[in-house]
């Protein structure tokens, strides 16, 4: 029987054959005792071990920069810094000599530690990094009890479709093309660190498919489709000739997009519309360069302090804030600052749950009130702002009174740093994301105190309409298409205009294309997209007119229903493309 299994899609792409299941696991450990004369001779194994992973893992990492870029392998840089961590090391050492615990007992036992700490905070960051840490365990685990390294491919013949409960990035930069045609993981998110590899190596990928590992046996035909973020089990005739031809649709669009990769995102009838990428991790800069941003439009600092014992530095800041400020010495490269809370809230906060989290303390509201966090991030921006084009964004917005007391606080910073003669910018363009039904209402308001503003329609849309944007059951509400969102986005381009300041789109709304020339009709001229989404962008901005767009737009302000504005939406884009090679549905 077929079975059709969603998940989400991280890496473009169709892939048809034969399953492999594989399922690696941290090699179990005794828990017998060591006798007192033995502790040294355990204290130096663990170290040589450590010792062993750490080289293995720069082997990795190289082998990393040259397959994904050298963003990517900054991923194993993390790993490599877990085994140096005092905590991770010293406890270790301290369960052997204390508690007379074997080398690997006691490492397992700390990693244990560890892994119950970062899953307890609640936070989707933190549990993409889990991963991370199996990673290195298997690492260190397999070099105590002298196993062999996972060789996941072995005694397989032909390429398969590699199925697993999740992959660890140092596996996954070390597949090989020619022997794994796809990749289906149970668990991962689109940032996870196997989903960016995944993707800058070119193999396609989908994450997050419920009991995958249930549902497929070894040798199972299946069909994984990168696009949509499904995988089909045992395909019907008919499945593997829609999937063929669905795989020719996507390469006959990947070779039009390709064809204009390296053209400016210009309307047939010669509008530039800026396009800039979202950035969730810096691991993600290499793609948003190939895809050739103009800027970093978002970039969202979380991952910063989510799932560290510890808030970073400001030398810390400033250094990653600069890194990617110099890869874009002509465009701008927003910098949002911290919105913690809701989903995201650091292990160093110990921050209590609330009974509503995305209507409580969150965002601007905890940074506000923790000016210590606050202010070494803005200090980090000043400094990064001196020689690069870096910009501050606030988010979660509601009240002009945050937008007065941010000016202030970067006031105050650039005024301190001066005086201790630290090199930073005398100021900081300060703009605003316009996310909430307030900051909409107000949008004339915030204008006139902000640089910029920059509508986050993830949070729009789901404070407008009151949905919950990670609710599955609430899906098909949760859209851009709800003419309360068009004439919300109408509103605050009109507020951004008159008061003379760019408005841009960082939402995943610009992600889509029928929805992205919506924007563009709406009067939109800069649009930021995660990295993966740019060239389809580039490509759809090139195939339309902007007067066709803008007319379309001025029908659908009219609209009384999401469905009205969707379908007259579609059908006036399907006059300049073939709306087939966009949306399979259509
Ligand atoms: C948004 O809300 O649209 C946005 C870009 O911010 P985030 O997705 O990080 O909440
Ligand atoms: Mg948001």
């Amino acid at each position: 029987m077929t079975r059709l299994i969603h998940g989400i899609p991280v890496s473009r792409g169709i892939a048809v054959g034969p399953a492999l299941v594989v399922r690696w696991e941290v090699p179990s450990t005794s828990d017998h005792a060591i006798v007192p004369a033995q502790v040294e001779g355990e204290v130096t194994r663990l170290k040589e071990a450590l010792g062993f992973a750490k080289e293995r893992l720069a082997q990795v990492r190289d082998r990393a920069a040259v397959r994904a870029g050298p963003e990517e392998a900054r991923i194993f840089d993390a790993q490599l810094l877990i085994l140096d961590d005092i905590d991770l090391v010293g406890g270790s050492e301290r369960l052997i000599r204390d508690n007379h615990f074997t080398a690997e007992r006691a490492f397992e036992l700390k990693m244990m530690e560890w892994r119950g700490l970062w899953s307890t905070q609640g936070s989707q960051l933190l549990r993409d990094r889990l991963i991370d840490l199996t990673d290195v365990e298997i690492r260190v685990l397999t070099r105590l009890l002298g196993i062999d390294e996972p060789d996941v491919l072995a005694g397989h013949d032909g390429p398969v479709i590699l199925v697993a409960r999740e992959l660890t990035p140092s596996l996954t930069v070390q597949l090989d093309r020619d022997a794994v045609l796809a990749i289906a993981t149970e668990q991962g998110t689109r940032t996870s660190h196997a989903a960016i590899l995944a993707h800058s190596i070119g193999i396609p990928a989908v994450v997050g498919l419920p009991d995958v590992l249930g549902q497929v046996k070894t040798g199972e035909m299946v069909v994984l489709d990168g696009w949509a973020g499904t995988l089909k089990v045992g395909p019907s005739a008919a499945d593997l000739e829609d999937a063929r031809s669905g795989d020719a649709r996507h390469r006959r669009l990947t070779a039009q997009v390709d064809a204009i990769a390296d053209q400016p995102p210009v309307t047939t009838d010669g509008t530039r519309v800026t396009l800039r990428a979202n950035l969730d991790l810096p691991e993600e800069l290499d793609a948003a360069t190939h895809g050739r941003a103009e800027g970093i439009g978002l970039m969202r600092t979380e991952f910063l302090v989510v799932g560290r014992g510890r808030m970073p530095s400001e030398d810390e800041q400033a250094a990653l804030y600069q890194r990617i400020g110099e890869r874009f010495p002509d465009g701008s490269v927003i910098i949002r600052t911290y919105d913690l809370g809701g989903d995201k809230f650091p292990a160093a906060f110990r921050m209590a749950p609330e009974p509503n989290p995305f209507l409580g303390w969150r965002a601007i509201r905890v940074c506000l009130d923790h000016p210590e966090i606050f202010r070494p991030q803005i200090r980090a921006i000043l400094r990064a702002a001196n020689k690069t084009p870096v910009k501050l964004m606030i988010p979660l917005v509601t009240r002009v009174e945050e937008v007065l007391l941010t000016r202030a606080m970067v006031q105050e910073e650039a005024a301190a740093l001066a005086s201790a003669g630290i090199e930073a910018a005398s100021d900081v363009p300060v703009g605003v994301m316009i996310e909430t039904p307030a900051a909409v209402v107000i949008a004339d308001r915030l204008a006139e105190v902000s640089d910029f503003l920059s509508v986050g329609t993830n949070d729009l849309v789901q404070y407008t309409l009151a949905v919950d944007r990670g609710n599955a059951r609430l899906a098909d509400r949760f859209t851009a298409h709800h003419p309360a969102i068009l004439r919300s986005l109408a509103a605050v381009l009109e507020a951004g205009s008159e008061a003379k300041i760019e408005v841009s789109v960082c939402g995943e709304m610009a992600s889509d294309p029928i929805s992205s020339w919506i924007l563009l009709g709406l009067g939109y001229r800069v649009l930021s997209v995660a990295p993966p989404n740019l060239t389809l962008l580039r490509w759809l901005i090139r195939c339309i007119a902007m007067k066709d767009a803008a007319t379309c737009a001025r029908e659908l302000l009219q609209a009384r229903t999401t469905q009205e504005v969707t379908a007259a939406a579609r059908a006036v884009l399907g006059h300049s493309v073939d709306l087939a090679l966009i949306d399979p549905t259509a």
